[in-house]
This record gives C-alpha cells, sequence and structure tokens, in this order.
C-alpha cells in the first residue's frame, strides 16, 4: 500500500489521475465507451486558508468551513484540526461532448446529459474512493458532498445554495477563477465537473496563480466577449452575471424530459460550450 509519507501530494494526484483513467464508471457505456472526462486537474488548500471563513460571510452561516466538516464528521477526534487540508479536483469533460453540446441552442445534447447523470454518479465514485484511500492510510478524511451533512437550502444573500461548495473549493485550491455565467475557468476550461474532499492530512498548498477572483473571464479581465450571454437560452446572463432563478427555471424545464433522455439531471451547460473558456482560458487581446 502506497504510503503517505513522502511527497502525499504526488501519490494522491497519481491516485486520481490513475481512477480517472482506469476506471470503467468514467466510460460513456450508453454511446461509444470513450470516457465522461479528460486528465484531472488536482489542487491543494489548507484547511484553515482564511478564504473559508470568507466564503462563509458571503454565503451565510449555512455554508460548512473545511474545520466544521471535519470536526461534525469526526466528533471523536478532539482537536483543532492543526495541517488540515482540502484536496480538490476538476474532471475536463471529454471533447467529443463538449463538441455536441455546442450544436445545441435550447437544450443539453444526450452526452452531455449522459455526463451530467453517469459522469456525476463517477465523481461521486472518485470522492468515495479518494476518501477512502486515505482514510486507510490514517488520515481521518470526509467527502463533503456525499455526507449526511450535505444540504441545498434557501439564502437571503444567495438564493438556493448547498452548504459545500465544490467550485469554490477548487477556487481556494488554485484551480479557477469564477466566471460572468458563474462557472469557474480552470486551466482546462469551462466545461467541467469538478469534486473534493476535506482531510485531517497535511498537504502543501497550491499556489493561486490569480490576483483576482474573476481573473480568467475576458468580460473582466478586458471587458470583451460576453458570449455565454448570447448562449443561454434563458436569459439568465446579463452583463450584471448570472440570475439563478432563471437559468433554475431553464434547467426544470429540461428535467421534465428527463425520461426521454434517459438521465435523471439532465443539465444544460450551453454557456459552457461554444465559447472562448470552454476548454482553456481564454487569451486576453491587449
Ligand atoms: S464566454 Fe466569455 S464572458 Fe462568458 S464566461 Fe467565458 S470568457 Fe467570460
Ligand atoms: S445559465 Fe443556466 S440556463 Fe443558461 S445556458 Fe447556462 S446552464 Fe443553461
Amino acid at each position: 500500500m502506497a504510503a503517505l509519507t513522502e511527497n502525499p501530494e504526488k501519490t494522491i494526484t497519481d491516485e486520481i489521475e490513475r481512477f480517472v483513467s482506469e476506471s470503467p464508471g468514467n466510460r460513456q457505456s450508453k454511446i461509444d465507451g470513450s470516457p465522461y472526462f479528460e486528465t484531472p486537474l488536482v489542487g491543494y488548500a489548507d484547511a484553515h486558508d482564511p478564504l473559508f471563513k470568507e466564503i462563509k460571510k458571503s454565503i451565510g452561516d449555512f455554508y460548512l468551513t473545511p474545520i466544521e466538516i471535519l470536526k461534525q464528521s469526526f466528533p471523536e477526534h478532539n482537536t483543532a484540526w492543526v495541517g488540515a487540508s482540502v484536496i480538490s479536483w476538476v474532471l475536463p469533460i471529454y471533447k467529443s461532448i463538449r463538441k455536441s453540446n455546442r450544436k445545441e441552442s435550447r437544450h443539453p445534447s444526450r452526452a452531455w446529459a449522459y455526463t451530467r447523470t453517469y459522469g456525476e454518479e463517477f465523481n461521486n465514485m472518485l470522492r468515495s474512493h479518494i476518501a477512502a484511500f486515505i482514510n486507510d492510510r490514517g488520515f481521518p478524511t470526509a467527502a463533503p458532498s456525499l455526507m449526511p451533512l450535505f444540504s441545498v437550502c434557501p439564502t437571503e444573500t444567495v438564493g438556493f445554495t448547498s452548504n459545500w461548495s465544490e467550485r469554490h473549493a477548487a477556487y481556494v485550491a488554485g484551480l479557477g477563477t469564477f466566471s460572468l455565467s458563474r462557472g469557474l475557468i480552470t486551466r482546462k476550461g469551462i466545461a467541467m465537473r469538478c469534486g473534493s474532499v476535506v482531510t485531517g492530512l497535511k498537504l502543501t498548498p497550491t499556489p493561486r496563480v490569480y490576483q483576482d477572483y474573476r481573473q480568467n473571464c475576458l468580460f473582466y479581465n478586458s471587458g470583451t466577449c460576453g458570449k455565454c450571454i448570447a448562449r443561454c437560452p434563458a436569459g439568465a446572463i446579463s452583463k450584471d452575471g448570472h440570475n439563478k432563478d432563471i437559468c433554475m427555471a431553464h434547467l426544470m424545464e429540461i428535467m421534465v424530459m428527463a425520461d426521454s433522455y434517459d438521465a435523471a439531471i439532465p443539465g444544460c451547460g450551453l454557456c459552457q460550450t461554444a465559447v472562448p473558456c470552454e476548454a482553456e482560458i481564454p487569451v486576453k487581446v491587449e
């Protein structure tokens, strides 16, 4: 069994990459057997990073910091969790799936709907696998999105929201910045799913190479682009940002078609495809 004594960041990154590359769960079994996701990006954050408290302040008391998650998940450990960490990953959506969604103008392609449903099931497998991988090596580890304490709640500040945000965790772990369409633009683009675990294991944080939380979006860094505004069939994106309620109403319209898709949660993702940030950080024209 690979220990987590020397270079644990490499051991964990290798294991995430291995699982994504080898697991049958990462295969489009209903289409052609190609993967849902390409090689992942992995980032690490200090669970005590002050940004988690800032996120709590902006979302509300409902949001749980990593330390609160560890305390609630492992009450038998009477500790301040010094050295605890967050491990975050980005699963870039496979090229043929992105291509299929580019052609759509109102509802997602079948491959995109499968990715949102069955690809996310694989992401859950990865969450469980990595939590078990580290737990088995002696460090208490939990996947917040899979835990009984995970919930979605209406808030006064940001509408319906969950008490753990995979995208915010990825942002703190140096993996990307937020966009006009409220996605996260990573080195592999905005068309991705992300996941995380919180662990008592001490890991070296990944440097955040950005100065601003919206740095990778052309609209915010140079006042250009705005392509996602026209891509949204519901009018949920404007120069003022993303309207969660309008987006949600469109997602509900698509949910009614779940049976015909044979996918419980078809999603949408039109604003993540056929846009300059789809699969990379778009280049700012000076
Ligand atoms: S399409 Fe353009 S404006 Fe919209 S999120 Fe991507 S980079 Fe930003
Ligand atoms: S903002 Fe919502 S409704 Fe609009 S394209 Fe994106 S996911 Fe679809």
